[in-house]
């Protein structure tokens, strides 16, 4: 995955803001951010979207989501938090390499838009 954003970072060829990073998922800060926390965790396995991932992801779909919860907590984030994952074009996804929004730090409001 030549071309892709995310793959880049992972492989260190775009700079991003590291916040955690294992052997499985890197954690990192938005670009853009919507709300004073907004981080992005992405599987180093290029997953185009979660539509696209199978059984054999279980165990590291399980481990998104505790990253998510340990990048929130680096950023004062015990609670209060909310993780998105946008699915498909339609759904507000423009890059195609699975990755969970972490956002917090202001009030959120449901349903999102
Ligand atoms: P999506 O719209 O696909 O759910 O979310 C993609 C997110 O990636 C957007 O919030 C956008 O701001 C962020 N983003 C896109 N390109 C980059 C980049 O090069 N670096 C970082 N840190 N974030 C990016
Ligand atoms: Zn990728």
């Amino acid at each position: 995955m030549s071309k892709c954003v995310f793959c880049k970072v992972v492989r260190r060829e775009l700079s991003a803001e590291i916040v955690e990073e294992d052997d499985h998922a890197v954690a990192f800060r938005d670009i853009n951010p919507q709300a004073p926390v907004h981080i992005l965790v992405i599987p180093k396995k290029h997953i185009t979207a979660l539509d696209k991932a199978s059984e054999e992801d279980v165990l590291l779909l399980g481990h998104l989501l505790l990253m998510a919860n340990r990048a929130a907590n680096s950023q004062n984030l015990t609670s209060d938090y909310r993780v998105v994952i946008n699915t498909g074009g339609g759904a507000g996804q423009s890059v195609f390499h699975l990755h969970l929004h972490v956002l917090g730090g202001r009030a959120m409001g449901w349903p999102p838009g």
